[in-house]
């Protein structure tokens, strides 16, 4: 069974009305299959940003990437438009008990609304969900059920519980409200991203004319979220409101990538993992039944792909996006960043692309696997009898940053490609860092500060970089410093033969998420 609409009255319909509308996910009613929101239920559900990731796409020369904030649901995670709209569907129809199970996040949301509903929930979830993720789903009221096993099995003991007891159970993505519910993640998307990349145009409502992306980026579990996004964006389609569907990326982490293998290997039905190797138990689905095979249609007609990640590469995302964009997600999301790093190096993802990115959930569990020990400096004070003094504090204070650093001087006259790559080499260690805006600025700065690398750019004011690199192997004490040449244009086969020896690397800006660029500066500063 599907929900189906008579979309063209909508069109006319969103074209008067939607200016006035509050921004949350009742704004497209029309295309839910309840009309109205419960005030006695609601949260202010959706309505979450549209980010611009400016920093990011610098980093890795795509510069049209936006961050869709789900983490700005009531809860916290795009499990808050399933949650509400489902939670009021089970309400209006008199459901007082719900058996759901979970990998934590649709949990924590049923549990909330289902507080609100007085709706008394079962959920059984894996005993891999962080305890913090529990006590939550606990302090709702909710009934958890700690499920020793795999998430596949601990779905068969909810399922075998509602049966014995009679209850309803949360039929996961075939749940329609759900899957409509999630729809609403692509009407959003489409309204903000027009508004952001035509800002002249002042009415996007009445004309109705709205923009896919090129591409929308998920990690995947069950499936939900590309069920109802696929299903959103299709339906504007439909209703003339978009020109195309965007591309969809469905990522899932290497020790529990069903859908990614099956679709690699070119299958229909999909695989199933019977014991998922991976730390990220939001996405330990392993058995992906038959929204697979759903997905794989609709993905293979509109040029998507399925990739995977491994769960470092997801932790290094989140160490990235939270020091670039100053976002902190957990690290279900962080599958999805490495995700969309992989899939722009293979050159799936063009620089030209404009892409969306779902980014959603708690970091709290996230901090054991994701922090090394050096995370926090202490400080232990004396008490007040033993140093009454001003002096004891100082001292202690000096102890919070005693290590000399590592030196590096970035030379460049665009104070954005400077901040830039400032924030990447702080994203991954402890430098300190010196700037100047041209060749001359440099070698005075060099001399006073006695840098350990140079990052450097070649077309400056004053002196340029050419220069630069001559001038400082001509003084011995300057001619051993590495220097890496950062540059926006290719360079001609002369300009190439000038640089010959007596540089060390040689990068192109708009690369610098490659794993070269810092191990390059850390080799480099051996
Ligand atoms: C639920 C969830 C996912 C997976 O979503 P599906 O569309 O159901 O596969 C990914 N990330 C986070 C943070 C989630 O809460």
């Amino acid at each position: 069974m599907i929900a189906e609409y008579d979309l063209s009255n909508v069109a006319e319909i969103w074209g008067k009305q939607l200016k006035n509308r509050q921004f949350d996910l009742w704004r497209y009613h029309e295309l839910l299959p309840i009309k109205n929101p419960d005030p006695l239920i609601s949260l202010g559900e959706g309505g979450t940003p549209l980010i611009k990731a400016e920093n990011l796409g610098m980093m890795v020369g795509c510069p049209n990437i936006f961050i869709k904030d789900e983490r700005q649901g009531p809860t916290s995670s795009f499990k808050d438009r399933q949650a509400a709209v489902t939670i009021s569907a089970l309400k209006e129809a008199g459901i007082t008990e719900l058996v759901a199970a979970s990998t934590g996040n649709v949990a924590i949301s049923y549990s909330a609304y289902a507080a609100r509903a007085g709706i008394k929930l079962w959920a059984f979830l894996t005993s891999l969900v962080p305890a913090v993720k529990m006590h939550e789903i606990a302090l709702y009221g909710s009934q958890v059920v700690k499920v020793t096993g795999t998430y596949d099995q601990t779905k068969k003991m909810a399922s075998e519980f509602a049966r014995q007891r009679n209850l309803t159970l949360d039929m996961g993505t075939r749940t329609i409200s759900s899957v409509e519910a999630m729809k609403t993640i692509s009407f959003e998307i489409a309204e903000q991203l027009t508004r952001m990349l035509s800002p002249k145009t002042d009415n996007i409502h009445k004309s109705l004319k709205w923009r896919s992306p090129d591409w929308y980026v998920q990690a995947v579990s069950g499936g939900m979220g590309p069920l109802g996004v696929t299903k959103g964006f299709r339906e504007l389609k439909e209703m003339g409101v978009v020109d195309k569907l965007p591309s969809i990326a469905i990522i899932q982490t290497d020790g529990c990538a069903p859908m990614v293998e099956s679709w690699k290997k070119g299958l229909d039905e999909p695989l199933t993992v019977m014991h998922p190797q991976t730390h990220i138990e939001t996405l330990a689905t392993g058995d992906p039944g038959r929204t697979y095979i759903l997905l794989k249609q609709s993905i293979d007609k509109t040029g998507g792909c399925f990739e995977s990640v491994s769960d470092e590469e997801a932790f290094r995302a989140m160490h990235i996006i939270a020091k670039m964009e100053g976002l902190s997600f957990e690290p279900a999301a962080g599958v999805a960043f490495a995700g969309l790093f992989k899939l722009i190096r293979n050159g799936v993802i063009k620089s030209t692309d404009t892409v969306v990115i779902n980014c959603t959930g708690h970091t709290m569990p996230a901090e054991q696997w994701l922090l090394g020990d050096d995370w926090s400096r202490d400080i232990e004070l004396p008490s007040y009898e033993e140093t009454p003094q001003q002096d004891g504090l100082l001292a202690a204070l000096n102890r919070v940053a005693p290590e000399r650093f590592p030196r590096i001087a970035i030379a460049d006259d665009s104070l954005e490609s400077r901040r830039l790559i400032r924030r990447i080499l702080q994203s991954q260690g402890e430098f300190t860092i010196f700037e100047a805006g041209d060749g001359k600025e440099l070698l005075a700065m060099i001399e006073k500060e006695k840098p350990d690398l140079i990052i450097l750019d070649l077309v400056m004011p004053e002196m340029d970089g050419f220069e630069v690199i001559e001038i400082l192997k001509r003084n011995q004490d300057t001619a051993n410093i590495p220097v890496i040449v950062a540059s926006a244009k290719e360079l001609t086969p002369n300009e190439k033969n000038r640089l010959k020896g007596q540089i060390q690397t040689l990068m192109q800006k708009g690369e610098f998420l490659n794993d070269e660029f810092l191990g390059e500066v850390r080799a480099l500063l051996k």
